[in-house]
């Protein structure tokens, strides 16, 4: 009888604990499927619609106008967004416009540019709310990392509203996308492996989130640039190396395993420092720019006279190509070649709507993006002569630290409703 009572016990203990799994799974597929309808609806009020009405959102999503309204509160009680007036025009009740709220959480994003450290705290739109710089006169890692780390340190406590918990940082290099460590960084001589995004989140106790600089520059340039809206474009930053990224069906290709600025554009070229010769950034970046600069001064002392005495940069190159300064548009054209080959095997492999010159060196140089536009009509196709844009980028010296929070901005739903949240 007692062994009989045991057993019914232990059966029971069975049945509920069953049952207690049996909720948190179904707990936990609620929570995923709120969180998916609450990206899907973010996403539509930042990027697919504008200022749209819970209405126009329900048709959009697919779902109902009470499942809308529901997650519509939600999202304006975190203050992600935010009603605006109602509108008047059209027939009917007017719905009330929704949109990203742009008042109450910043983001902090930082991004290693022309030798130094450069940081930003923006809105919700990318708005930039305050900025700060830090000259860096080293390319030692360790060295690097502190100033970043005392930088961020110093963004966080003064960023004045509710700042989203985490840093994005546009880093030099080749970045793996999953670890955040930067793997080598060939223009400052980095072979070993930099595991950037541990170290950060260890010494500030938030998640980091990691792209390559030019990759976030891009992503700065597209969001925020003066560009058609595109479902596919190819973006190259041009600075102390080459690199970029590829938006195809309006999504960034985020992988570490592609690399603009190691397209091979002679076998026999000048040496990379990846080991290969004749890359992209072995011949089109500022460095490249720079050599040839200085072998022609060798031959002729009286060339680019406007710049002795000065530093010699690759963006007093650019102003000076502007102004019409023949010598300095002689190295630009040296460098629009090699370019020139690069985008048209991008254009002719990937057929982008447009391409955009961006970097230090493209945000400054129309005479070289016009250069490579004249170049690239020689190796296309005609019809993709008259369909690919090529443009120049816009972003400036702080585009990159706005895409590098602008990639951790992608991740904002999740940071808030993950009860990191402080005021
Ligand atoms: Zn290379």
């Amino acid at each position: 009888m007692t062994n009989t009572f045991a057993l019914l016990c232990f059966f029971m203990h069975l049945l509920a604990y069953a049952n207690l799994l049996g909720y948190y799974e179904t707990k936990m597929q609620i929570d995923e499927l709120e969180f998916i309808n609450c990206q899907n609806v973010l996403n539509a009020i930042e990027r697919d619609l504008f200022e749209p009405s819970r209405a126009q959102i329900a048709k959009h999503v697919g779902l109902s106008r009470t499942a809308i309204s529901l997650i519509a509160n939600k999202l304006i009680n975190a203050e992600l967004i935010k009603e605006l007036d109602k509108k008047t025009k059209g027939i009917g009740r007017p719905g009330t416009p929704l949109a990203i709220d742009d008042t109450s959480w910043h983001a902090i994003g930082a991004t290693f540019y022309s030798g130094a450290w450069v940081f930003v705290i923006v809105n919700l739109l990318g708005n930039i709310f305050k900025t700060h710089h830090v000259s860096v006169f080293s390319t030692e890692q360790d060295v690097l990392t502190e100033k970043l780390i005392e930088g961020l340190e110093y963004m966080r406590s003064i960023c004045p509203k509710k700042m989203l918990p985490g840093f994005g940082i546009g880093a030099p290099g080749l970045v793996d996308h999953v670890s955040g460590s930067v793997l080598r960084a060939d223009d400052l001589g980095w072979k070993e492996i930099l595991p950037l995004k541990t170290i950060v989140e260890q010494r500030t106790g938030l998640p980091v989130f990691i792209i390559n600089r030019y990759r976030a520059n891009g992503l700065a340039e597209i969001r925020y640039g003066n560009h058609k809206k595109f479902p596919n474009i190819i973006y190259i930053g041009i600075g102390t190396g080459i690199a970029g990224s590829i938006y195809l069906d309006n999504k960034l290709l985020n992988t570490t395993n592609y690399r603009i600025g190691h397209i091979v554009i002679d076998p026999h070229g000048p040496l990379c420092g990846c080991g290969q010769k004749g890359c992209l950034q072995a011949m089109a970046s500022e460095g490249a720019l720079l050599m040839f600069a200085r072998s022609q001064l060798e031959k002729n002392p009286a060339f680019l006279s406007k710049t002795h005495g000065k530093t010699l940069t690759g963006k007093l190159i650019a102003k000076l190509a502007l102004d019409g300064d023949p010598d300095a548009r002689l190295c630009l054209e040296h460098i629009s070649a090699p370019l020139a080959i690069g985008v048209s095997t991008l254009a002719n492999v990937i057929a982008p709507n447009e391409i955009i010159i961006g970097g230090p060196i493209g945000d400054a140089s129309t005479y070289l993006v016009d250069c490579v536009r004249k170049r690239v009509k020689e190796y296309l196709l005609d019809w993709q002569n008259e369909e690919i844009i090529i443009s120049q980028g816009t972003q400036g010296k702080y585009g990159s630290a706005i895409g590098a929070a602008t990639f951790m901005l992608e991740h904002k739903l999740e940071l808030v409703m993950d009860g990191y949240c402080h005021d």
